[in-house]
Formats: structure tokens, sequence, C-alpha cells
């Protein structure tokens, strides 16, 4: 049903581009785009009849062995008796693409009806139930770092680039220098020496690619290929072991593997297991995280307990509430003591840190209580904090909406059982680094300046000018949203078969 509205309202938008007559460029890419939806709401609906010939979940079960071409696939569904009646066993038949020929083997796919192609929404309906979802994390960066390091090509990476590598592959969090533009270029630079390994190490699978006329960036997909192979093996090394426990469902997932739950009692020390063997017979070290499908709907009922039980700790503290604002966004923004007393604290800091020697940053000091605001001389800084982050404006010298983020803030940490601490700090870095290009350090006010838009990621504050050239937000009334936000909205009413009042309940708590 949905499938089919969805596919009858992308072909009559592009029947009417179609109409048009004139082929701009524009037109052309957006027949593309609807075309692109079209054959994907169609893949989404041959996948769900391929699964639902069957029944309405599914277990799969394949063969790890090398010789995984010659396998013939049963296809064929077979109740499985030890499992509950709605569940089935599969046998899925796992390939390597036949599109190009390589020297060594690149990653697997299953057909139409394995797990594997489900999207993740319906990976979630299907198996989610009663498997694990695995994943190695990071896998490429983690793997082409161990590459370089044990093939050791010779001339190395330079030092410096190294450095930049080692720490790109073992952090988590992206290193903060790295948000500046020099170290792009450092990646650039390490990319472009990968891509010369790899060209070395298969240097006749790069030859072939090169005369293969569809392939446009060959060094790119040999670097795929380098660390795509490796990753099988990985992978492989991975299914024997968990297969060798007798699962009742393994699918393959490229840096990843879905398997039943009752292989892993015990999660941690599942994927420690795991990571054990892998290393014993690949050499390798990966780290392998557990993935969990949350839907947009849990995610709000999630978040809407959260704010509930500390409205609720709000209460029974009988603090004054630090809401007031949104009931009525033309109200003036009047925060709790608590808080005061917090920013309070932070900015007798701030003054004292303020004192103490310090060296400009390019040329200049700035406040960190501000998002912007910056001085030449530091003793400007000082009377600065002492004249503007005062009780009368609550500490904030940039006016209502970084008000708005130290709330937030201040919220986010107490759903989340944390001890709110920085305030001032953080809500000006979090702005510093959403509004871009920056405004004038000259300026303590920036209200004006900058505007709140909702993305699918959450929302955040942009700089006025970049609503209208590079954004592309829509407005309705004083609120903006993306593509990627109405896109989301419009997916999750789809699925909620569009009850407007559902709906409007969802866009209200996400947007507040
Ligand atoms: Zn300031």
């Amino acid at each position: 049903m949905n499938d089919e509205n969805l596919s009858a309202f992308y072909s009559s938008l592009l029947t009417n581009l179609q109409k048009k007559g004139r082929r701009s460029n524009d037109v052309a890419e957006a027949v593309n785009k609807y075309q692109g939806l079209v054959q994907k709401v169609k893949d989404h609906g041959d996948r769900l009849s391929a699964l639902l010939v069957s029944k309405r979940r599914l277990t799969e079960k394949k063969s790890v062995e090398r010789s995984v071409h010659a396998e013939t696939s049963t296809g064929e569904a077979t109740p499985d008796t030890k499992w509950p009646s709605s569940l089935v066993t599969k046998k899925i038949k796992y390939q390597y693409s036949t599109k190009q020929k390589y020297s060594v083997p690149a990653r697997r796919y299953s057909g139409m009806d394995g797990a594997q192609s489900m999207s993740r929404r319906l990976q979630k309906h299907a198996v989610d139930p009663h498997t694990l979802d695995l994943d190695i994390h990071n896998c490429a960066f983690q793997v082409l770092h161990q590459i370089i390091q044990k093939t050791q090509p010779k001339p190395a990476l330079p030092k410096d680039l190294a450095d930049v590598f080692e720490e790109v592959t073992t952090k988590r969090a992206p290193p903060e220098n790295l948000k500046k533009n020099e170290a792009m270029s450092s990646l650039q630079k390490i990319s472009l020496y990968i891509r010369w390994v790899a060209m070395n190490l298969l240097y006749d699978d790069y030859m072939s690619l090169k005369e293969n006329k569809d392939k446009t960036f060959p060094s790119a997909s040999i670097m795929s290929l380098m660390w795509q192979s490796v990753e099988d093996m990985i992978v492989q090394a991975w299914a024997e072991h968990v297969i060798a426990l007798k699962p009742k469902h393994i699918s393959l997932h490229f840096d990843g593997i879905r398997v039943s739950k009752e292989v892993a009692s015990n999660v941690e020390s599942h994927i420690e297991e795991c990571q054990e063997v892998i290393k014993e017979k690949t050499g390798f070290t990966v780290s392998i995280v557990r993935k969990t499908h949350g839907t947009f709907r849990e995610l709000v009922a999630e978040r809407g307990a959260a704010d509930e039980e500390s409205d609720f700790s709000a209460e029974s503290e009988k603090a004054t509430s630090s809401r007031k604002h949104s009931e009525d966004p033309e109200a003036p923004l009047v925060i709790d003591d608590g808080i005061l007393r917090m920013l309070e604290d932070e900015v007798k800091t701030l003054l004292e840190q303020a004192k103490k020697p310090k060296h400009p940053v390019n040329g200049r000091h700035q406040c960190p209580g501000c998002p912007f605001r910056s001085f030449k001389e530091r003793r400007r800084l000082r009377t600065h904090l002492e004249k503007y982050h005062v009780l009368k404006n609550q500490y904030v010298s940039s006016g209502t909406k970084q008000l708005k983020v130290i709330l937030a803030l201040y919220d986010h940490a107490a759903s989340s059982q944390q001890t709110p601490s920085n305030l001032l700090q953080k809500s000006a870095s979090l702005i510093r680094d959403s509004v871009k290009p920056p405004l004038p350090a000259s300026n303590n006010l920036i209200d004006k300046q900058i505007r709140l838009i909702h993305d699918a990621a959450g929302p955040r504050y942009v700089n006025v000018c970049q609503l209208e050239d590079e954004l592309h937000v829509r407005r309705v009334r004083n609120r903006y949203y993306t593509k990627a936000f109405g896109d989301l909205i419009l997916k999750e009413a789809v699925l909620c078969y569009a009850q407007a009042d559902e709906l409007q309940h969802l866009c209200f708590i996400k947007v507040y």
C-alpha cells in the first residue's frame, strides 16, 4: 500500500517534470533523483515480497567455505522445529561480485532475499528480535592502518602524516585539530599515499581496472579492494568461529555479522572472544561493537520519558521550572536560581583565568563564555567579563539564544543523570562550531545573526547568511527546517499511516 502510494507520488512528479520539456541541468538532476527513488521503493517492495513468500520472520544459515561460489542454494524455506512458529529457516548463498575479476577476493553479496540486502528498518523487524548486530568499528581505517604497518612500504609515510593517520585510526572521536583545514590536507596526502601502496600491492588488478571504462577512479577502487579483501578475510575467520558455536542465525553484512542471541549470553565476552580469534587467525586487530537499532518513534518515546523524568525530579526538588520559556516563545527567558549560581561560579573561574598571562590565538583573546567575542588585549577581556557576564544579563553576554542552549545542555545533563558543568563555555563552543562563517568578534549580541534550524541530525544554530544560498532550508512561520528533516518526517508519516494527530505529536516533541 504505502510503497504503491509513494511510487505513484514520485512517478507523478516525474511526469510533471518531463512535461516541462526544457531539460535544464536542474530538471535532469531532479528526474534522476525521482527515478532513483521509484527504483528504491520498488526494490524495497521486492525484498518484502521475497520475504513474505515464506513467513513473517526468517532466520538464515550459510556455509562459509571458500568454495562459496560453487555452493548451490536450496533457496527453500524449511520450518525450523526449535523456533516458535513464526520463524523460518532460510539458506542464503553469498557470492563475490563477478562484475570485475580481481586476484584477491573482495566483498560477498547475498541475493535479494538475504538479511544483508534488507534495509536497516526491515532488518529490525525481521531479524532484530532474536539476533545481535555486531560490527567492526571504523573498519576501513583500522584495516588500512594495519596493512601499511604490516607491508612497510618504501618510502614510508612521513612521520607527521603517520602520526595523523595513527590518531585518526585509534581515536573514537575526530581529533580537535582535524576540524581545521590544514589537517584535512594531511588526510588527503595520506589517502594519496595509501592509493599508491594499493596500486603497487595489487598492480595487475590496477592495470585491468584502468582498462575498464566504467571505473572512473581506478586508484580509489583499488584502495577499496585492498581493504575490503582484508575485511573479507577477517569476516571469514570471524564467521567460521561463530558457526562453530552452531547459531540458529548468521548473516554477513560486509564489515559485520548478525548472529542469533543464544550464542552470546554475555555479549561483552563474546565480542572479546571474536576479536581474539580474528587476531589469531588473521593477524589483524579489530574492535567489534554492537549496534542497536532504534526507530524514530522509539527514540522519541525514550526522549519523552527522559523529559518527563527530569520534569518530575525538578518538581520534586521544588525547583522553579527551568522551562517556562517553552510554553510561550515570546516570554522573556528566565532561568532558575540553581543554573544562575552555576553560571556565576563559572564566570568567577573565567575571570581568575583571564588574570593569568596567556598567549593570544591569532592575535586575539577569545572570551571563553561567548561564541565569538574576542579582544586584542587581555585587559579588555577582563573588563568584558566583569561588565557583561553579570546577573542582569543572567551571566550571558550574547543574548537569548545562548541561554536557550544553556537550558538545553542543563536539561540534557539532568535527564542523563550527569552533573551539568561549564554550561557557559560548552554553550559558547557549540554555537561557535555550528555557526559558519563565524560572526564578527566585535559584537556582544548575536541573536539577530543566527537562526535555529531543524535537521535530521538534530537542531542547530546557523549563520543567517547561510540560510539562503547554502542550506536550502524551508521556513514555516519562524521555524526553519532542512530537506533531510522534512524527509524524516515524511518517512515517519508513511510509517504511522499518516495519522495526523500522532504525527503532529511527534513533530512537536522533535522540534522542542
Ligand atoms: Zn564573553
